[in-house]
């Protein structure tokens, strides 16, 4: 018998690749074959941003790509048209890779490992008999919201096109965070007909995974032990963080600037404010030069994030006479290598805007929040951090709708000054650590999966 042969299938974002690249090295340290199947699109950006040190990785997972069904120039942030074409020509390409692969390849693909969101790939991998895995990248909480979709609206508290009825707080369970029917996932899309069809994706994704073998999250019981009593279908596998598996960064859509690490090595233990927000948040101009006021009037060595694409007006984005001001005292960089960042000594803590591999890089390394939440699970998570886990504070906006530089000095001298937020997370970070170390959960959960695959 050959050796087990992976496909993987993430879904087009990079709080979604990133993760499962780090869940495709745990199958290659075992010597299983792995190909990773991405969009086109995806595709190119990823291998333009790589740097050769990490090619030696993808070299051990056979890097491919399909086409999503979009052309060149049509929008791909628009979701309306994305996830249409993605389900209407994805699953032919996906069958006619797999075969092209099983025809040419001397092993065979044994296993197809897809993210949960991209469910129409287990229907395809049903017409091969192959093994089925749903990987979840986000909070396990968040998943359960989903499933719980038909009983929102049984309950009558959505209807059936996913819209309000009783607008009112949702608990699935007491340990579990508090979530408004406003802060639904397809909520934070503006318009009605995007709201339609990401709830169309998830009572789709509801049918689809049910053809999974098993499902396994990025997460650790330990971090949501509510949500796995509430859901024991689901395994607990993470936190998956290439630095802490000592495996590589890889998957990322931009170069990272790792000069970075250098200025860090030149700060204190402990002072520096890390700033980013992720792969997709956009920030108005006046909101973007009040955070840059309020991160100045600090007086502590921050480094932010700021990438090419985060506002419309990049030239004049800084406020007057800010970069001289700030000097050395302040790092801007288009594209961190974060998990690195977080796991250096000089940081103090992290303003974020929570998304679930943001939030589980800053436990992971023992790192306190700053919560900036902006879109769609964010504010779910910015309700684990602050409420349940106790590690992080959230910021308020004024009656403007803006986050003022007062708000940002204040919580930060606060965040950093109370010691109880860094005890509190470093604790935490134990558990999860542990959880991922020979005799942890998530550990024999992953262990369990990889000698099922055999
Ligand atoms: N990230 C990074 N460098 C940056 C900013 C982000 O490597 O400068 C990584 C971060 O470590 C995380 C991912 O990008 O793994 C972002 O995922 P997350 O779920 O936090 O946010 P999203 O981009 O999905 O909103």
């Amino acid at each position: 018998m050959g050796i087990p042969h992976v496909l993987a299938v993430p879904y087009p974002a990079q709080g979604h690749v990133i993760p499962m690249m780090e869940l495709l090295q745990s199958f290659t340290k075992q010597g299983f074959k792995v190909t990773c199947v991405n969009t086109e699109f995806i595709h190119e950006r990823v291998m333009k941003a790589m740097n050769e040190k990490e090619s030696n990785v993808v070299d051990t997972i056979q890097m491919t790509s399909i086409p999503d069904g979009l052309g060149p120039s049509e929008d791909r942030n628009d979701f309306v048209i994305a996830l249409k074409a993605i389900f209407e020509v994805m699953p032919g390409k996906l069958e006619e890779l797999i075969e092209k692969i099983n025809e040419t390849d001397d092993n065979k693909i044994t296993c197809l490992v897809a993210d949960e969101n991209m469910g129409w790939a287990f229907k395809v991998a049903e017409k091969f008999g192959i093994k089925k895995v749903a990987f979840w990248p986000a909070s396990t909480a968040l998943l359960a919201a989903s499933f719980n979709v038909p009983k929102l609206i049984q309950d009558e508290i959505l209807n059936s096109d996913g819209t309000v009825r009783k607008h009112q707080t949702i608990s699935l369970s007491k340990n579990m965070p508090a979530m408004n029917t406003e802060n639904l996932v397809w909520f934070c899309f503006p318009d009605l007909e995007t709201q339609k069809t990401v709830f169309g994706v998830i009572q789709k994704s509801n049918e689809f995974v049910k053809l999974a073998d098993f499902v396994i999250c990025n997460s650790a019981y330990e971090l949501e032990p509510a949500a796995f009593t509430l859901c024991p279908n689901l395994l607990p596998i993470g936190p998956l963080i290439a630095t802490n598996q000592l495996g590589k960064q890889v998957g990322h859509f931009w170069p990272e600037d790792s000069a970075c690490l250098t200025w860090l090595n030149e700060q204190p233990v402990s002072s520096v404010i890390y700033v980013a927000f992720g792969s997709f948040t956009l920030f108005d101009p006046i909101q973007f030069q009040e955070l840059a006021l309020g991160l100045e009037k600090t007086n502590r060595p921050f480094l932010w994030v700021v990438r090419p694409d985060m506002t419309d007006e990049m030239n004049e984005a800084y406020p007057k006479g800010f970069i001289d001001r700030i000097g050395s005292r302040g790092r801007m960089v288009g594209w961190a290598p974060q998990e690195k960042v977080l796991r250096h000594p000089s940081v103090a803590c992290f303003l974020s805007h929570c998304g679930w591999n943001s939030t589980i890089e800053g436990v992971s390394n023992g790192v306190p929040f700053l919560c900036w939440p902006y879109f769609a699970d964010q504010f779910l998570n910015e309700r684990y951090i602050c409420d349940v886990w106790k590690v992080g504070l959230g910021l308020e906006k004024d009656e403007s709708g803006i986050i003022s530089h007062s708000e940002i000095t204040n919580k930060v001298e606060h965040l950093v000054c109370d010691n109880q937020f860094k005890a509190r997370v470093l604790e935490l970070k134990e558990k999860v650590v542990n959880s991922v170390s020979t005799q942890g959960c998530s550990n024999k959960n992953l262990s369990r999966i990889i000698d099922w695959m055999k």
